[in-house]
This record gives C-alpha cells, structure tokens and sequence, in this order.
C-alpha cells in the first residue's frame, strides 16, 4: 500500500515516514502544496494523508483540485478545531479527518479503516507496467528490462513512469519538465535533455532495442518500435 503524506512540517512529515514506513507502507512525502498536489495527481496512491495548513495551495483548495479527477480515499490532518473547518473538509471530499496532535497509533487505525472502506478497488489497479521486455514495479519502484535491475535516480523513474503510462505518444519536453520536475521552464534549461540521456543509457544502451526515442523538434516516445 502506497501513501502519500503532504505536510509541511518537517519533523512531523519524517516522523510520519518513519513511522508509516515501519508499519509496512510505501510512503512518499511532499512538503508544500504544490508538490503534494502535483504527485497526488501523478501518482497511484492507495491513501493521502493531506495537511490542512499547507504554503503553496492550502489543504482544502488541495483536495478541491485533486477531487475533480480523483477518488483517492483523503485523511485530513489538521490543527484546526472548528466544526465549520471540519464540515467543509468533509464536503470538500475528505474521507476522514484527525486532529493534531494525534496518537500514532490511532493515525494507523483510520488508515486502515479507510483502506477497507476503499476495498479492492486498489486490487486491480495495475503496479506493473510494460512495454517488450521492460518493466516497472510501481509500488516497490523498480524497474528492469530482460530481467536485467535498471539502477534509476527518483527523477529517471518519474520520467520512465510518465513516458510509459503515456506509451506510444509523443510527450514534448516542456510537459515532461511540467510533471516530472514541476517546473514551467524556458528552452534554455537542459534539464530534460539530460535526464532523457541519462535515462537512455540505462535503458536503452545496453540493451539491443531502443524504446525511447527522440522526435524531432517535437518530444520524446517511449515505443517498441518493429525492428
Ligand atoms: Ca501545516
């Protein structure tokens, strides 16, 4: 299970990694609203657990944008007390809500309440992906073609995420530096570029058939292409 925890806090966001990853969950973890918003959105997370006060995109507004495309179950963390705050998370689309401070051991109880409440329609969303002979294990974060371990940075496995989810389409580099690096670019960052070069080399050099491929002045495509 694979839970994404977007909470400003720094020690209270490591605490919970920790804690969570200990307790047997992929954990991944945003510090602003921004970047929550943007991995939530990109991502397969089986639960959020979604702070209210957030730089960036506050909570609510966070889960107003997430719930117009997205159904993933939302635990609400917040600090506030109100009952009007609380109604309006609920309405909102939170599925459940916590105040701090909390005990770690009821923070594990409403997750797992909210997991099976969600039931299995996580069970048949797909956590591996591929394309010929690659594949790419999205809960364990792996990637490998021929059974050969592609020994990718976090950046690289993003990309080869969103090139495969995409397969067959040509992603231009300024939607790529978008969703992979979160970032509005101008051309005259290479960021892309590199990241694609490095990317190739260990996908496709040592290895006889190239999948990823540049298009010209347009983008790049993850394809098996007939030889
Ligand atoms: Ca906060």
């Amino acid at each position: 299970m694979k839970l994404l925890v977007i909470e400003d806090e720094v020690k209270l966001a490591e605490y919970l990694r920790k804690g969570l990853s200990e307790a047997g969950y992929v954990v991944e973890v945003a510090h602003d609203g921004i970047d929550g918003l943007h991995l939530a959105l990109e991502g397969d997370h089986d639960l959020l657990l979604l702070d209210g006060m957030l730089p960036g995109i506050d909570g609510l507004s966070l889960l107003a944008a997430l719930r117009r495309t997205k159904q993933t179950p939302v635990l609400m963390l917040t600090a506030r007390v109100g009952v009007e705050d609380r109604v309006l998370g609920l309405q909102t689309g939170a599925d459940d809500y916590l105040l701090k401070p909390f005990a770690f051991s009821e923070l594990v109880a409403r997750i797992q309440g909210l997991l099976r409440r969600a039931g299995p329609r996580h069970e048949i969303e797909p956590t591996v992906l591929r394309l010929a002979d690659l594949e790419v294990d999205l809960l364990r974060r792996k990637a490998s073609r021929a059974t050969q371990r592609l020994e990718l940075t976090a950046k690289e496995f993003s990309l080869l995420t969103l090139l495969l989810r995409r397969q067959g389409e040509v992603l231009s580099r300024t939607e790529l530096a978008s969703q992979v690096w979160d970032m509005n670019f101008d051309s005259e960052t290479n960021v892309v570029e590199v990241a694609i070069r490095r990317l190739r080399s260990k996908l496709d050099v040592p290895f006889d058939r190239p999948l990823l491929h540049t298009v010209r002045g347009m983008g790049y495509v993850l394809e098996d292409r007939p030889a």
